[in-house]
């Protein structure tokens, strides 16, 4: 019942089907997702009357304010069945008026829970976000109602659920949940931490942003459809220097930088825990004019995801609520599909926890070009020998989209009888629940 056919083989023995176990314990926190509890966060959210940024803070039933005080206190109310691992504050920094959305000293405040690891040598931290500010159709009005349920109240019920059950469980390394504010007025609170995040080196391995992600139908097209949810990524980061970017040519590692990887783990973990949905990848880091919270992480080097429902309606993202010429505008809980709300924050729960759990991912992982051959050396270092049962090496086609071999190996070298010239190759750590790590795309040695 609990176990997913992968397609591996023994190299130098005999090739097989190996089995995965589903982690159980992924499998229960999976079936935790509560469609209620999702439904009364966005409620919550929604009662504010606005979440601007530029809002009221002092009010203490309406703006922003009272909005990220609500998601503390929902934070809090976590802490006595986590084994005093989890912790809750606002961090908060001051925007000042920047000539483009902010006109007015502004205190910013993004909501964060962290769950320590388990493990004190082990700093990789895996986060969460979505975004808690929004806005009406003039993003600079700050007085009048914006529900603002599906953008991004979505986003952070999710956070919140997966906060709520993972709290209650151990991992390896830190998750931090966050719902980030100022991202309607340029992205400002991911901005600020993203920023910190890389001066104070912390060893973030995985940002999943949730932006729009509950609703499932597009009043254009008619297409209804909670059955799919679009996962954006970056190929190439932009912070690539212009050797590197060489050096990912001239090997054709256009299709595979981190955030990339991130994104097809995703989808390969998500699909194996959530039943009925599919992870749609986008090859793209965002939409047609609109951006996220994912990218200033990518932009600092980590990698960064965005998750957003399938099929966009925009007669209900940043506009008044109101009725013109028959067509009912606004951001309204009542467009809520929680089924499918459900779904994708499984998605991201089943994920996190995956990577939490995962040994850290092997490194110095090299590809060995000195020769000719038609085979292939791949070498690498077990960076987490405790936690660490074997590895997987991963193949593909260089035309295909998504890894097409998972071969294990309990050794820190294979040679594989397939031409380095023809194929991409990726490492990954896997422990005894098989929770991999996230691949590690070779270097090359002896050029
Ligand atoms: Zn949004």
């Amino acid at each position: 019942m609990h176990k997913i056919l992968v397609f591996l083989f023994f190299y130098q023995t005999v090739q097989a089907q190996v089995i995965i176990n589903k982690d159980v314990e992924i499998e229960k926190m999976v079936s935790e997702v509560n469609k209620d509890s999702l439904q009364s966060y966005i409620k919550n959210m929604v009662s504010f009357g606005t979440r601007n940024t530029l809002s009221t803070q002092t009010n203490p039933t309406r703006g922003i304010g009272a909005a990220r005080n609500w998601v503390l206190q929902k934070f809090n109310s976590f802490i006595p069945n986590s084994n005093g691992r989890l912790s809750a504050f606002i961090d908060t920094t001051t925007i000042f008026p920047n000539g483009r959305r902010i006109d007015t000293a502004t205190l910013l405040g993004n909501v964060m829970a962290v769950l320590k690891g388990t493990d004190t040598a082990d700093k990789r931290v895996f986060i969460v976000t979505g975004h808690l500010d929004n806005m009406r159709t003039n993003v600079m009005d700050r007085m009048g109602d914006a529900p603002g349920a599906n953008d991004d109240a979505s986003g952070c019920a999710a956070v919140i659920e997966c906060a709520r059950i993972m709290s209650k469980q151990n991992f390896s390394a830190t998750i931090i949940f966050i719902t980030v504010s100022g991202e309607e007025q340029g992205l400002l609170g991911a901005n600020y931490l993203a920023k910190k995040a890389k001066q104070e080196g912390w060893q973030i391995e995985a940002v999943l942003n949730n932006d729009i992600m509950g609703s499932n139908n597009s009043n254009e097209t008619n297409i209804i459809d909670n059955t799919r949810i679009r996962v954006f990524s970056e190929g190439l980061p932009a912070y690539e220097t212009e050797k590197k970017a060489s050096e990912v040519r001239r090997l054709g590692l256009e299709n595979d930088g981190k955030a990339r990887q991130l994104a097809r783990y995703v989808k390969e973990i998500g699909e194996r825990y959530v039943a009925n949905i599919e992870v749609k990848l986008i090859y793209r880091n965002d939409r047609f004019l609109r951006g996220g919270d994912h990218t200033p992480f990518v932009e600092q080097g980590f990698a960064a995801v965005r998750f957003t429902e399938m099929n966009e309606n925009y007669t209900r993202q940043h506009q008044d609520v109101r009725i013109e010429n028959g067509v009912e505008y606004g951001d309204l809980e009542k467009h809520i599909d929680y089924e499918y709300l459900r779904k994708n924050t499984a998605i991201n729960l089943c994920n996190l926890a995956n990577l939490a759990k995962a040994p850290q991912a092997p490194s110095q992982v090299t590809i060995e070009t000195k020769k000719l051959s038609n085979n292939t050396q791949l070498n690498w270092t077990n960076k987490d020998p405790k936690n660490t049962k074997g590895f997987f090496v991963l193949l593909r086609e260089t035309t295909s989209a998504f890894w097409e071999k998972k071969i294990f190996t309990s050794n820190s070298q294979m040679i594989l009888p397939y031409s380095k010239d023809n194929y991409f190759f990726a490492v990954q750590a896997v422990n005894q629940n098989g929770n991999e790590s996230l691949p590690i795309v070779p270097i090359v040695v002896g050029r």
